[in-house]
């Protein structure tokens, strides 16, 4: 994968319709948004990474893994578009801090994140409605 620029751009790279893509999530603007690789020490822990300027994917991440993982960081970008960033980071933080005072591990804590199990559940339906088992989700943020 070169450099992606946008993630319709990475969509049609990745020979994946963008209407549909755009039709089941509303809120995030593809042509709009920046995916680029990297930087190395933001992406060493996760394949993937959203921020409020784009979304970072791991450079060399496994073919099978780049659609997923964008999908999953589209639907955290549309997350935020619905209740704001803020919001968003507070519920997120506050989902990770309970579950680990619950005594959940980090990776127990972070899958119980409510924004996580929703991102899961859309990536599915996603994968699906642009024609199924094109990759498995790496480890996203
Ligand atoms: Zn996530």
């Amino acid at each position: 994968m070169s450099e992606p620029g946008t993630a319709a751009a990475l969509l049609t790279h990745l020979d994946v319709d963008v209407s549909t893509v755009a039709r089941l999530l509303p809120d995030v603007d593809l042509h709009q948004i920046r995916v680029r690789h990297g930087p190395r020490w933001l992406v060493r822990r996760y394949a993937g990474i959203a921020l409020p300027w784009g979304i970072h994917l791991r450079s060399g991440l496994d073919t099978s893994h780049v659609l997923p993982t964008l999908l999953h960081e589209l639907v955290h970008m549309g997350q935020w578009q619905r209740i704001g960033l803020v919001r968003f980071s507070i519920r997120y933080l506050g989902d990770y801090v309970r579950g680990r005072l619950r005594r959940l591990g980090h990776q127990r804590a972070y899958l119980a994140i409510g924004a996580e199990a929703e991102a899961r559940r859309a990536t599915v339906i996603l994968l699906a409605a642009v024609g199924g088992a094109k990759g498995s989700p790496g480890d996203q943020l």
